[in-house]
């Protein structure tokens, strides 16, 4: 690991204006970014502690929602008794993730800035546009078995690993946003990242020097909300699809839908095509099939991850058959 200064400031606008020295950089629970350091990906020379700012709080907010501060680490967020209940969505998400004590680290702003798992990302001996804008993307053409079916591009073909940001896609969360001039500003969390394109190493839209203090999630939407996530292995293990969905049925019929996708693409993937071939339609398997259909419409297979294509249209009516019964 390269040498690197450190500072702990002890509220926000101090830490947005030490973030703007040169090579300076956020750490939160620093259970990404420290791997991430030690393998030389990532070479800080500045780092700024915001682990202890006063930003843990999950709030009410006037209209029925709730605003989850930053620094509120995964394990806590997941047992709140209001997210529990109003967000179940979100809570199940968050315990298929990591670990219990990656958990109790790991903070809501650090988990949706979390990096790509792709192998070669992590392998500085390979080419990786990501890691090294310009030097290709060894995936392609490489093993893929966990790589992205929707939204890639020639330049890279990652997928992000998050399962929290999946659940909040579904929720239509906002990501609250500080600058060093003082400015808030909210991005809703589907614009908040970004696909690939020729530019796959910038991976949102956040602004240089923008630190992330809240996110806020809208009242919760009618319907029963379920997480299913399929990996490998049955703890301690990234999606290979996950399916967030929130479905209200009347009289046997689809009223409202949300659906959206981890371990699918380069963001957390809401797919409206299968909202709409849900809504206004019989909760039956019949509408679940075309729906699945209509989502991965556009997916294309790499070779090792053709699968995926096939596991994400079963994943999601698995899901929505599970929803709708009880919603
Ligand atoms: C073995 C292992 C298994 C895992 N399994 C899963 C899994 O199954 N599902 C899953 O979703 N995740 C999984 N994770 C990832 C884990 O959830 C993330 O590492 C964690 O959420 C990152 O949070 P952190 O606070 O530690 O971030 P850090 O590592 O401290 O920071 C990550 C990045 O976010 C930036 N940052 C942090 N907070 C802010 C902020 N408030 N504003 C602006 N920038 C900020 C940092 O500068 C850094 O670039 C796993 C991790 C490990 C090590
Ligand atoms: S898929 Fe993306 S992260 Fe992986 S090697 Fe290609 S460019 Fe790098």
């Amino acid at each position: 690991m390269r040498p690197f200064t450190y500072e702990r400031p002890t509220d926000a606008r101090t830490a947005v204006s030490a973030v703007s020295r040169s090579g300076a950089k956020f750490i939160s629970g620093g259970t990404n970014l420290l791997d991430l350091m030690k393998l030389d990906i990532e070479h800080p020379s500045h780092l700024i502690d915001i682990s202890r700012l006063p930003m843990r709080d999950i709030e009410e907010l006037p209209d029925g929602g709730l605003r989850i501060g930053a620094q509120a680490v995964n394990s806590d967020v997941a047992a709140d008794d209001r997210v529990r209940t109003r967000y179940p969505v979100l809570s199940q998400a968050l315990v298929s993730g990591a670990s219990g004590q990656l958990r109790n680290k790991a903070s809501t702003g650090g988990n949706l800035l979390q990096r790509t798992r792709c192998p070669y990302f992590y392998d500085t001996a390979a080419g990786c546009n990501k890691r090294d804008p310009g030097s290709g993307c060894s995936a392609i053409g490489g093993f893929n078995r966990i790589h992205a079916v929707l939204g890639a591009s020639d330049a890279c073909i990652a997928t992000h690993p998050s399962d929290m940001a999946v659940a909040m896609t579904a929720l239509e969360a906002e990501i609250e946003l500080l600058d060093a001039e003082g400015s808030v500003r909210r991005v809703v969390i589907t614009d908040f990242y970004r696909l690939p394109g020729d530019t796959p190493h910038l991976e949102t839209v956040l602004r240089p020097g923008e630190l992330i203090t809240g996110v806020i999630l809208p009242p919760p939407p009618p319907g029963r909300q379920l997480y299913r996530k399929v990996r490998d292995r049955a703890s301690y293990e990234f999606a290979l699809v996950s399916v967030a969905a929130v479905v209200s049925t009347e009289r046997g019929m689809i009223s409202e839908a949300r659906v959206a996708f981890g371990g699918v693409a380069h963001k957390p993937w809401r797919s409206f095509e299968a909202e709409a071939a849900l809504i206004g339609r019989p909760a039956e398997m019949a509408t679940y099939r075309d729906a699945a259909r209509a989502a991965m419409r556009d997916a294309v297979g790499q070779g090792h991850n053709d699968f995926k294509i096939e596991l994400a249209r079963r994943t999601l009516c698995r899901t929505l058959a599970q929803a709708a019964r009880s919603s």
